[in-house]
This record gives structure tokens, C-alpha cells and sequence, in this order.
């Protein structure tokens, strides 16, 4: 069995294992990523992790793949001008682990990777149309089809967060107004709840869905709000793409039965045009371990061309 190494690269944290080829994540470190330290520190503390990785899975690595925050480009694995990784553009990801590791190495968008576990492995495994959309700090989205990864020109990687909504709403650092994840991100709705509220302080997503839980009016409305755009980016992905599966990840998802009625209601109202549904709309099922199996699927699809051994 090959075992494959595998770096889920956060701006918060790093995560690094050894997966197995059916997807089975058998080790796992994390160390703060401190993008602030610099790229070449960041990359030093990844292969140390890698190493250590290994050494506990008692393996050589048969390839390592890498999950990333974009904008980056996966052929060259040169990282783009990252929000969360402030400081590392220009830095090359795939050539640092291939000269330490003598193996192929692979970087894909973490949406992508995401995607790709969960096609193969996940809430969408035999699904041919499949959409992965992970809704947290920001939103993002993987698309596959017939069992690729779509890609856009030069291999750029479509960014459905940022779908204009409503062009009166909040401006967002993408040069949008209302654009999905300015809409309905944790810290979009937290945001509007704080705008609404004052007094109430700095609340997060998650501190509003237990308010809401708990029958805090304002955190009710929050929530109805959250609801109604999510699924009103949803209706905008199923009038495109029709797909047979759209699966939801991230951080918001884990209160997804606070807004997966109203999103549903949304989606019956207008998806008027198209079979909607037809469309199977689940929660992500990798859990915590997402990350690693999908680097590790980003792998394999490219090394192996997501041939199964
Ligand atoms: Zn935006």
C-alpha cells in the first residue's frame, strides 16, 4: 500500500500526515503555520512535521500533496498574493518538498482538494456533477466533473464566493459589493449582528448560533438572514451547473441545521428554471480530516491520473 504525505496549510495552522491511498489518515501533526515568520521558516517546520510523519507511519512517501489557500498556481506550486499568508507570494511550494523528499509533490486550492476527497471518498462518492462549497471565514468551491477537477484558464480556480448578490451590499476586498462571501461568511454575519447590536460587543458566528439556539431575537434574525444567502448562492450554482450533488463544509456548516430549511425554501422558490430537485444537497463527511485527504487526493489525481491502486 502507498502511503502518501499530506499538508493542509491554514493561516492559522498547519496540518501534516501520512494517508494512506484509500484515505485513511494514519498519522497526523499541527503546529501553528505563523505566516509572519516568513515562507522559508513555514516550509522548514512542514518538512520537519513531514519527516516526523514518516518516520511514525513507518513509511516512505510515495508522493506528498498539499492543500493551500489561493490564489496559487497548481502546476508551478508558486503561491499567489494570499490574505492569510501575508508575505509568501512568489514562494514555490511543490520545488522546496521535491528536492527534500526526492518525490513528486502536488499543490492544489484547499476548496479543490476538498473536493476531490469528498468525490472519491466522501458525501459524493458516484456522483458525476458535483459542487463542494465550504462556507467559514471566507467561501469557497470545488468543481468536478466526470471525476476532474474543473479548472479555468492557466489553471486558475473559479471563485464562486465571490458571486455579486446584491450590489448594495458590503464592499469586500475582492472589489464587489455583496458579493456571496461578504453576504454570508462567519465574519459577514457576525458583522451584521454586531451592526444591529452594539452594545452586544464583538460576537462570532458560532457565539450567535448558540444565541440563537438559546431564542436571542437578533440572533434568530441573524441566522434567518445567514439562511437566505446561502441559499440564495446555492440557487445561483444549481441554475448554472444543475449538478447532482452539491455537498457544504467549513466552519458555518457545523450549525447547518440552523439554516439548511430557509436555504432549502430559497432554493425551491426561485431554482424555478431547472430540476432542482434533483439536486442532492448534503453536508461534507470527511469531518477534521478533510484537509489531509483531500492533499493526499490532490495527489493522486494528479500523479496518478485518480487511478486507484
Ligand atoms: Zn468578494
Amino acid at each position: 500500500m502507498r502511503i502518501i504525505g499530506a499538508v493542509d496549510i491554514g493561516g492559522t495552522k498547519t496540518a501534516v500526515g501520512a494517508v494512506s491511498e484509500s484515505g485513511a489518515v494514519l498519522e497526523r501533526l499541527e503546529r501553528p503555520t505563523a505566516p509572519r515568520e516568513g515562507f522559508a521558516a513555514a516550509m522548514r517546520r512542514t518538512k520537519e512535521m513531514l519527516r516526523e510523519a514518516a518516520r511514525r507511519a513507518g513509511a516512505e512517501f510515495a508522493g506528498i500533496g498539499v492543500a493551500c489557500p489561493g490564489p496559487l498556481d497548481p502546476f508551478t506550486g508558486i503561491v499567489g498574493d494570499v490574505g492569510t499568508l501575508p508575505g509568501w507570494q512568489g514562494g514555490n511550494i511543490v520545488d522546496d518538498l521535491e528536492d527534500e523528499f526526492g518525490v513528486d509533490a502536488v499543490v492544489e486550492n484547499d476548496a479543490d482538494c476538498a473536493a476531490l476527497a469528498e468525490a472519491n471518498w466522501g458525501a459524493a462518492k458516484g456522483s458525476s456533477r458535483f459542487l463542494y462549497v465550504t462556507i467559514s471565514t471566507g467561501i469557497g468551491a470545488g468543481i468536478i466533473l466526470s471525476g476532474q477537477l474543473y479548472r479555468g484558464v492557466d489553471g486558475a480556480h473559479p471563485e464562486i464566493g465571490h458571486q455579486a448578490l446584491d450590489c448594495s451590499g458590503p464592499l469586500c476586498y475582492c472589489g464587489a459589493r455583496g458579493c456571496w462571501e461578504s453576504l454570508a461568511s462567519g465574519p459577514a454575519m457576525a458583522s451584521w449582528t454586531g451592526e444591529q447590536r452594539p452594545e452586544a460587543g464583538e460576537l462570532t458566528a458560532a457565539q450567535i448560533c448558540d444565541m440563537a439556539r438559546r431564542g436571542d431575537p437578533l440572533a434568530l434574525r441573524a441566522v434567518e438572514r445567514e439562511g437566505e444567502y446561502i441559499g440564495l448562492g446555492l440557487s445561483n450554482l444549481i441554475t448554472m451547473f444543475v449538478p447532482d450533488t452539491i455537498a457544504l463544509g467549513g466552519g458555518v456548516m457545523k450549525s447547518a441545521d440552523l439554516f439548511l430549511d430557509r436555504a432549502r425554501a430559497v432554493i425551491r422558490r426561485i431554482c424555478t428554471q431547472v430540476p432542482a430537485e434533483k439536486t442532492h444537497l448534503t453536508l461534507a463527511s470527511l469531518g477534521p480530516d478533510a484537509g489531509l485527504a483531500g492533499a493526499a487526493r490532490a495527489w493522486i489525481h494528479r500523479a496518478l491520473r485518480g487511478q486507484e491502486i
